[in-house]
């Protein structure tokens, strides 16, 4: 301990940059720091935020050291988060300075929040009384503290009106302490009247959360099943416990409703992080996170990084979700640093999803992670009927992508005034504009993509790095007017068709593109569950976990759409990607239907689905991965060197492939270009790491880049352990 040794007057302080380790700054004689303590430090010529960190400092001479500034008057980090933020650089290769920087990422929550000046009622009474006056003394006869303008607002009186009471001596001011961001919730709220299944996985649960040491739960139950039921219990059971608890969601939009739920159950809503918040709330939300007050986050991936007084449960909802993947800086997935951070603060971690990860099936199958199934839908709510629609025996009419078989369940569903979602992977009009007379594609200046039309906007768009331009009337090329096509659909011209088809239905797109932002979205949203729309057609945002009473249709336009990729782990991806799509009809009795258009409709991904046979699919998955000493059976990593010139990007990564040191268990393949070989600007050149299990991945790669060629120029190196795509 620092403050415990005479002699140490300097201490190691993580700062929030790509530092290897921890800087040393000199402690002021008085000051008071302790391992986890947040402190501001000068770094160059500016302040920054950072944490003291582990380790001892050799005795040094402190007067060569700059000094810390200021110890915030903030609860420290504790050890299990610090061992957290080095197990994830560790892991991840990156410095731990950047992953503290996703720790400190609310800089005025540092210091405590103020307290607010409020009005008290005092014994004095009023010389006199008119209407105003008896309301405000009926409003703030309780006793409690008020604001001024919340007693005038609650009151309905101006201001004046509580001026005059003050002066006289009937109303005080005293400090009001901050307002917790939400209520505490309260376990025994509302009890679910469990069904036997659904029982017995929540015993499970509660059980596993009371042995209070770390374990894993794989909830595994179809879209429907309760899961959600379910895990709350053990929510509850870690609350009961006194315990703070973090709900991992991996869509902001998925929230709102989610809250509502929660609040359903527990009498109050769990305080929400994501990058959507507003800034004074993120302070908020994080002292109160830290103080203890917040007992349970529903959060998107980076609230694994909030810094818990007590946490002692980790719930990791749709844990399948590629979103829970960042690949910026630090590359993480959430999913399994959640593991991580249950392991390292001895707590028991729940996964759920109706479509685990193969990796999970995996673990759970080999005993590491206990598994609770719920095989059927709760009450009458059935599963839709499904099935594939061959496009080569069905084929829509000339310029349209709607085979008539799918145009004539969504007639029949109109009539019986019920919902069909259209679901395309596609964003925009359409993912190619060329020019009819000179074949000239319309490409993205900067990176290796073509230009998405986007058509309510007149612009063509870059989906990879943002660039746009105005769709222009002429080729650039061969300056030909009016012969540009588009070719391929995306959701806007798929709305177009249907518009075509049904021009009195009511129609919404919806997709990230959708003008407004989140909060828009979720009234989008509000609005299809409310009845409001006949027919969505919906990129990926609408597949996930909306519960639409009246949605009866489920029509996928290009099932094959992830399949064609060459990536192992495009299988996996469409079937989980179907699985929740087709699993959004259905949701309340109503017979309903799912209808998958192929191209390949003895593919095993939509045999599975149309058969329902999930059992089936990962077994074959899982032995093909096996066979191939692919994830979870093999490690793979991948190091992607990129750089302004081809020839530098490749000369880089040829020389790291150069000084890959030996390794029975490794071994390297490429470089190559990578999947999007030009990128914002920027050429990338990619190395493939594949090993054994047991290989020791980090090391072998730390060596080489240890070795390899000095970093010069433009040249940036990026490593992604446990890439997504391979
Ligand atoms: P999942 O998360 O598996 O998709 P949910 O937990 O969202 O399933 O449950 C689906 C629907 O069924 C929800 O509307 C939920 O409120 C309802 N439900 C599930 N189990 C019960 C139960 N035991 N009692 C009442 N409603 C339930
Ligand atoms: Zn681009």
């Amino acid at each position: 301990m620092i403050e415990d040794s005479p002699f140490v007057a300097a201490a190691p302080v993580l700062v929030p940059m790509p530092a290897e380790r921890p800087y040393t700054y000199a402690v002021p004689a008085g000051m008071r720091v302790v391992p986890g303590s947040i402190v501001r430090v000068p770094l160059g010529p500016r302040q920054v935020a950072g944490i003291v960190w582990d380790g001892v400092v050799e005795q040094v001479d402190a007067r060569k050291l700059r000094p810390i500034e200021q110890v915030f008057d903030c609860p420290p980090i504790d050890r299990a988060m610090r061992r957290f933020v080095d197990w994830v650089a560790q892991y991840t290769l990156s410095a731990p300075g950047m992953v503290a920087r996703m720790l400190l990422r609310a800089p005025e929550a540092f210091d405590p929040e103020p307290w607010i000046e409020g009005l008290q009622r005092t014994l004095v009474m009023p010389d006199r009384m008119t209407d105003a006056r008896t309301r405000v003394l009926e409003t703030a006869e309780g006793g409690l503290a008020w604001t001024r303008s919340g007693l005038a607002h609650a009151a309905g009186v101006s201001s004046t009106v509580i001026e005059g009471l003050k002066a006289q001596g009937v109303f005080e001011t005293v400090m009001i302490p901050p307002r917790p961001v939400v209520a505490a919730p309260d376990p025994s709220y509302a009890l679910p009247d469990l069904m036997p299944d659904q029982n017995d996985a929540a015993s499970m649960l509660r059980a596993n959360v009371a042995a209070g040491a770390f374990n894993v739960s794989l909830l595994d139950g179809v879209t429907g099943s309760g899961k959600t039921e379910v895990y709350f219990e053990a929510v509850a059971a870690a609350l009961d416990q006194g315990k703070q608890v973090l709900i991992l969601l991996p869509e902001i939009a998925l929230t709102h409703a989610f809250l509502e739920r929660f609040q359903g159950r527990f009498g109050a809503k769990p305080a929400e992080w994501h990058s959507d918040l507003p800034p004074r709330m993120r302070e908020k939300v994080w002292r109160q996170v830290a103080e203890g007050g917040v007992r349970v986050v529903a959060g998107a991936r980076s609230a694994l990084f909030l810094p818990f007084k007590q946490l002692g449960l980790i719930v990791v909802d749709e844990e399948h979700d590629p979103a829970y993947k960042q690949e910026d800086r630090v590359f993480y997935n959430a999913r399994d640093m959640a593991v991580v951070r249950g392991h390292i603060g001895g707590f028991p971690v729940v996964l759920a999803s109706a479509t685990p990860s193969v990796e999970s099936r995996v673990n759970a199958s080999q005993g590491r992670y206990a598994r609770a199934v719920l095989s059927a839908r709760f009450a009458e709510a059935a599963l839709p009927d499904l099935k594939s629609i061959d496009m080569r025996r069905a084929p829509p009419a000339r310029g349209g992508f709607l085979s008539p078989v799918l145009i004539d369940h969504m007639r029949k569903t109109l009539e019986k005034k019920e919902q069909s979602l259209l679901f395309l992977n596609r964003r925009g009009y359409a993912p190619l504009t060329l020019c009819r007379v000179c074949g000239h594609r319309f490409g993205c200046p900067v990176c290796s993509a073509w230009l998405v039309e986007h058509r309510f906007r007149g612009q063509l768009v870059c989906h990879h790095c943002g660039h746009n331009e105005r769709r222009p009337e002429a080729c650039p090329e061969c300056g030909t007017l009016d012969h540009l096509v588009a070719c391929g659909p995306g959701v806007e011209r798929i709305a177009e068709e249907v518009v075509t088809h049904f021009p009195d239905a009511r129609t919404i797109v919806l997709s990230s593109d959708i003008m407004g932002g989140v909060r828009r979205l979720r009234l989008e949203l509000e609005a299809i569950a409310n009845g409001e729309a006949d027919i969505v057609i919906g990129t990926q945002l609408v597949a996930k976990g909306h519960n639409f009473p009246n949605m009866t249709l489920v029509g996928v336009v290009d099932a094959d759409l992830g399949l064609a990729n060459g990536d192992p782990r495009a299988a996996e991806r469409t079937f989980q990607l179907l699985s929740q799509v087709t699993g959004r009809a259905g949701r309340t009795g109503k017979k309903s239907l799912g209808l998958l258009q192929t191209f390949q409709p003895d593919h095993p991904v939509m045999r599975a689905i149309v058969s329902g046979d999930a059992e089936s699919f990962y077994q074959r998955e899982i032995s093909e991965r096996e066979r191939a000493a692919l994830p979870p059976f093999g490690r793979l990593a991948g190091v992607i060197v990129s750089a302004v010139t081809r020839a530098e990007a490749e000369g880089h990564a040829r020389g790291l492939r150069r000084s890959a040191p030996e390794a029975s268990d490794l071994f390297v393949l490429g470089p190559a270009e990578a999947p999007l070989s030009l990128l914002g600007g920027r050429h990338r050149f990619r190395l493939l790491i594949q090993g054994e299990r047991r290989a020791d991945m980090q090391g072998f790669i730390r060596t080489m880049l240890a070795n390899g060629p000095k970093q010069r120029g433009s040249v940036r190196v990026q490593v992604d352990i446990d890439p997504q795509s391979f």
